[in-house]
């Protein structure tokens, strides 16, 4: 939400577009509300493709992210990863929240970089999480319902919870898993061994899928 704040700042028209996961807790739809009256502006919200969810639910069922995490990762490609890649490739440029501190894979995340042509903004990248709670005091930025409830990092319903103090920030996403890296494919390639299995998975059900 501070990206969004400052972003209106300078151009109170900019465009604010998130994935809808199908997933997102009901809070989460309460934002897109608030940011809607807060500041005026649509926001776009992009899904992904019906026929590849439900083909992977015909195979795999509704909760198979709890299961191993080659099916974890498949189900963030197909529900978040792929209608992200379908909506930058119409843009050239995005801007995002992540920061150094988050997580240790996020910790040599650059300001700006590039990608199949589309250039990536990371302004908060050397923010802290309290250089982020003053931005929110100072500028009565609305904050997601859940983060009062100690949710540091939000994502899917039935893939994150509230964390303790003394816990990562992104420790609450993906919370079964082990010595994984907490990502969901779109900001850190997965390891080789688990992208190989996504990719045979994804293959199993596009057949279905086209
Ligand atoms: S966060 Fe969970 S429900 Fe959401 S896309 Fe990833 S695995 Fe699926």
């Amino acid at each position: 939400m501070v990206v969004v704040d400052m972003a209106t700042r300078i151009h109170p028209k900019v465009r604010v577009f998130t994935i809808d996961t199908g997933r997102l807790p009901e809070e989460t739809h309460q934002m897109m509300e608030t940011v809607r009256h807060r500041y005026g502006i649509p926001v776009e919200v992009v899904f992904p493709e019906t026929s590849e969810v439900e083909s992977m639910i015909a195979s795999h069922g509704p909760n198979l992210f709890y299961r191993e995490v080659a099916l974890r990762k498949l189900c963030c490609h197909v529900r978040k990863v792929r209608p992200l890649e379908r909506k930058l490739a119409t843009l050239s440029a995005w801007v995002v929240g992540l920061r150094r501190s988050q997580t240790q894979s996020r910790a040599e995340i650059a300001k700006v970089e590039s990608r199949d042509g589309v250039v990536k903004i990371s302004p908060l990248a050397d923010w802290s999480r309290q250089d982020v709670e003053d931005y929110i005091q100072r500028h009565d930025v609305p904050v997601h319902p859940l983060y009062a409830k100690g949710f540091p990092s939000i994502g899917c319903g039935p893939c994150t919870r509230a964390t303790f103090d003394c816990e990562d920030e992104r420790a609450g996403r993906w919370w079964w898993e082990q010595d994984t890296e907490k990502e969901c494919g779109i900001h850190i390639a997965p390891n080789g061994q688990v992208i190989r299995q996504v990719d045979a998975l994804l293959a199993e059900i596009r057949p279905a899928a086209s």
